[in-house]
């Protein structure tokens, strides 16, 4: 296939060309080098790592908007399939700037779907999130079928408008959509705003690093490889006319505090903290169910938090610092 991937520059986005790619497919790349997040610098040697390993006729990055209705337009016109990740991400910033997350996570998402009416694309994997599930009650897993009617920041209410939108251009246009909720992704690669860069980067610099609450707040971590494995699969399967939502999970929950006893072990040093108290927005547990995963799109995540952490840790230490 042809491929467009949207936050193609991105943590995910940069690994999902490369996986593309290998699987024979043709990708083009679109993204703005957004600087909210964090700092473009990241994004431009992602790009550049992407040029250096991928051959120019399979490959090919467009610096531009997903807002941009007829850029997205033309795109989308010379393609088979989208990936559709770009976006706000971050729940913290989110709550000081809301406006900005629904203009790109909202409208930038209705620009990729009208360009796909337009074009009669029918295949699409969207990027949402844990975010969606709000602040549940431990327990349970959480499941694709569970409500979803209160994400606890506007960051998470956005992925939950745009899984809808989803929805209204299956059964309006026949447009196919996977909606994929990631679940706290890391390795190499990821964002600077993300807990376990941040441990990796305070093991490096000896600077403290805020953690929020008592350590007893949990993460279901996922290795960037499961999760770039679920999105192709989610791409490569979706069906025109056929909406689904997938959680993308380890399956597993670890704890801030264990999190950061792992990273001590992984690298060997202590991290030094700076406690601070919970913030608003953030939730006690994510937890995902992966079974209909598993059964539609044989996911199957392989790695477990130490093992993850030590294979970033590989990565990072080699790194300048961001
Ligand atoms: P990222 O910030 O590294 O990647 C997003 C990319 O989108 C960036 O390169 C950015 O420049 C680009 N972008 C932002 N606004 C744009 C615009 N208006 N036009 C074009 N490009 C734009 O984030 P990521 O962690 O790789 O996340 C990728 C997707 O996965 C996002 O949709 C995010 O919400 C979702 N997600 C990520 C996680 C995670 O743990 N990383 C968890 C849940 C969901």
């Amino acid at each position: 296939m042809r491929v467009l991937v949207t936050g193609a520059a991105g943590f995910i986005g940069s690994h999902t060309c490369e996986r593309l790619v290998a699987r024979g497919h043709d990708v083009v790349g679109l993204d703005r080098f957004d600087d909210f997040l964090y700092p473009a610098a990241p994004k431009r040697a992602n790009a550049d790592d992407l040029r250096a390993a991928l051959p120019g006729d399979r490959f090919r990055l467009v610096e531009g908007d997903i807002c941009d209705g007829e850029l997205v337009a033309r795109l989308v016109g010379d393609v088979d399939a989208v990936c559709h990740l770009a976006a706000l991400a971050g729940v913290r910033p989110s709550l000081r700037d809301p406006r900005r997350y629904v203009r790109v996570n909202l409208e930038g998402t209705l620009s990729v779907f009208e360009a796909c009416r337009a074009a009669g694309v029918r295949r699409v994997a969207f990027a949402s999130s844990s975010s969606v599930y709000g602040k549940r009650a431990a327990g349970r897993a959480f499941r694709e079928d569970d409500p979803c009617l209160e994400p606890a920041s506007p960051y998470g209410a956005t992925k939950r408008a745009g899984e809808l939108l989803c929805s209204t251009y299956r059964d309006l246009y026949g447009l196919g959509v996977s909606a994929l909720r990631f679940f706290t992704v890391y390795g190499p690669r990821q964002r600077p705003d993300m807990m376990v860069h941040k441990l990796l980067r305070a093991v490096v610099t000896g600077e403290p690093v805020p953690v929020y609450g008592d350590g007893t707040s949990a993460r279901d971590y996922t290795f960037i490889d499961d999760i770039v494995a679920g999105t192709i699969a989610a791409v490569e399967r979706v069906q025109p006319g056929a909406f689904e939502i997938y959680n993308l999970g380890g399956h597993e929950t670890t704890t801030l505090a264990d999190l950061v006893a792992t990273v001590e072990r992984v690298t060997g040093h202590p991290v030094p903290i700076d406690r601070q108290p919970m913030q608003p927005g953030d939730v006690p547990l994510t937890f995902a169910d992966v079974t209909k995963a598993a059964r539609d799109l044989d996911y199957a995540p392989t790695t477990d938090v130490a093992t993850g952490i030590a294979r970033y840790w590989e990565w990072f230490r080699g790194r300048p610092m961001p």
